[in-house]
């Protein structure tokens, strides 16, 4: 789960990072008057959305003035802003935060990730700040310093030092390095973070070492933990379909493809992606629908699988192991008399009673189309979205 640039700043702040002063504004009249109350001359507004890259984008504007203040304000709220991360959607500006501007000598990147390969927190940092960590790893990889921390231990002072020295920074400033560091670890690793990135870490003219910029993402299966940080969701940044899936208990990704796909567990769903792939076909989503295919389950995955406009045949593919395929097949039957489908369907069933789930689907007169194989059903549900495309064009043509 993402949250916004001022919470993982107030989180990190909690753990003794040092952040400029800043306040949240949801108004443009709100932010001018943020902007007084922090003091000062010179003041940044910041978009609040749940993507990087937002400097580039307009989404971060320095302002000296209450007017520069309220015009900042005015081209963010309401608007979608588009970034190289958030797809060519954007995402909405609902809140903008106010921060002081930071007179900046030097800029430096930081970045705690999990490190699936060593299984451990990995420190990513560089003395390239301001650039995205793939810009730098592309264009000036050998400016990389790159640090492990042994879980059992966690990060040494000593360890936090040697990076210190490895970015080059004075020695007069390394124990306020050293401070930055271990307060990213010890929240990444006390609230199950994911990812912390602070880009740029700065360095200012007077010597003090400042997060500018602050990016948290948090372990979706640990947030039972953590109330506090659960509640940052924010659902504007979030693709609806997914959160619409989230809060029914579904695993739901949205993809770009036209073939949408109900499948339960996720290795199949998996698989069934690929498969559909190799048949010439797009995945418009990966969909878990969990164990026990109930029919209330598969009719609430149809609802959501056809609430995407660009789903143009639905896949259905059931492994019964410790389901049983004419369950399946009942909840098939009554969610498409629920749920209305008016796309072709194609399903494939194997695994337990998987005889009484066919003469189930066959009695109901439902034109299901089957399929006994996964990659017959793929290349079937390929084909069928080719002819409803066509059909489809044909209808536009004639009218
Ligand atoms: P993003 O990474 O989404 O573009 P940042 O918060 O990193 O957003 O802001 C972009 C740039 O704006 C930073 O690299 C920094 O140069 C500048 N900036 C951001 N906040 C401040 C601030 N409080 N004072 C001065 N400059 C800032
Ligand atoms: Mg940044």
């Amino acid at each position: 789960m993402d949250v916004h640039e001022y919470q993982a700043k107030e989180i990190l702040s909690g753990f003794g990072v040092e952040v400029p002063p800043g306040a949240l504004a949801y108004s443009p009249e709100q932010a001018a008057y943020r902007a007084r109350e922090l003091g000062g001359d010179k003041w940044v507004v910041k978009a609040q959305v749940h993507a990087g890259g937002r400097g580039k984008a307009g989404g971060v504007k320095l302002c000296d003035s209450d007017h520069a203040i309220q015009e900042a304000c005015e081209s963010m709220f309401g608007r979608k802003l588009v970034t190289h991360q958030t797809g060519p959607e954007g995402k909405g500006i609902y809140r903008v935060y106010v921060e002081a501007a930071v007179p900046i000598e030097r800029e430096f990147y930081l970045g705690l990730v999990m490190d699936r390969s060593s299984q451990r927190v990995m420190i990513v940092a560089s003395a390239e700040g301001g650039m995205e960590i793939e810009e730098i790893s592309a264009e000036k990889p050998d400016s990389i310093v790159r640090s492990t921390v042994e879980p059992a231990v966690g990060l040494q002072d000593f360890q936090a030092r040697e990076i210190a020295f490895e970015l080059g920074i004075e020695p007069g400033l390394v124990s306020q390095v050293v401070r930055t560091l271990q307060g990213c670890y010890r929240a990444f690793s006390e609230l199950d973070a994911t990812m912390v990135e602070i880009n740029p870490l700065v360095v200012t003219g007077d010597d003090r070492v400042i997060a500018l910029d602050a990016k948290m993402t948090f372990d979706y299966n640990a947030l039972f933990r953590h109330p506090q940080i659960s509640e940052l969701r924010d659902k504007s940044q979030e693709d609806p379909r997914e959160s619409r899936a989230a809060d029914r208990g579904l695993s739901y990704v949205g993809l770009d493809g036209n073939i949408g796909c109900i499948v339960n567990g996720a290795g199949l769903a998996m698989a069934t992606m690929d498969t559909i792939m190799l048949a010439g076909g797009a995945p418009a989503n990966f969909l878990d629908i969990g164990g026990g295919a109930t029919p209330e389950r598969v009719a609430k995955a149809f609802r959501l699988v056809m609430s995407d406009k660009n789903v143009q045949a639905v896949l259905v593919n059931i492994f019964a192991g410790i389901n049983r395929c004419d369950w399946v097949a009942e909840g098939l039957v009554q969610a498409l008399n629920e749920v209305q489908v008016d796309v072709p369907v194609i399903a494939r069933l194997a695994g337990t009673n998987v005889e009484e789930g066919q003469r189930i689907l066959s009695k109901s007169g439902l034109p299901i189309i089957r399929a006994g194989t996964l990659m017959e059903a793929a290349e079937r549900a390929v084909v069928a979205w080719q002819n409803d495309l066509t059909q489809a064009t044909r209808m536009r043509a004639v009218k």
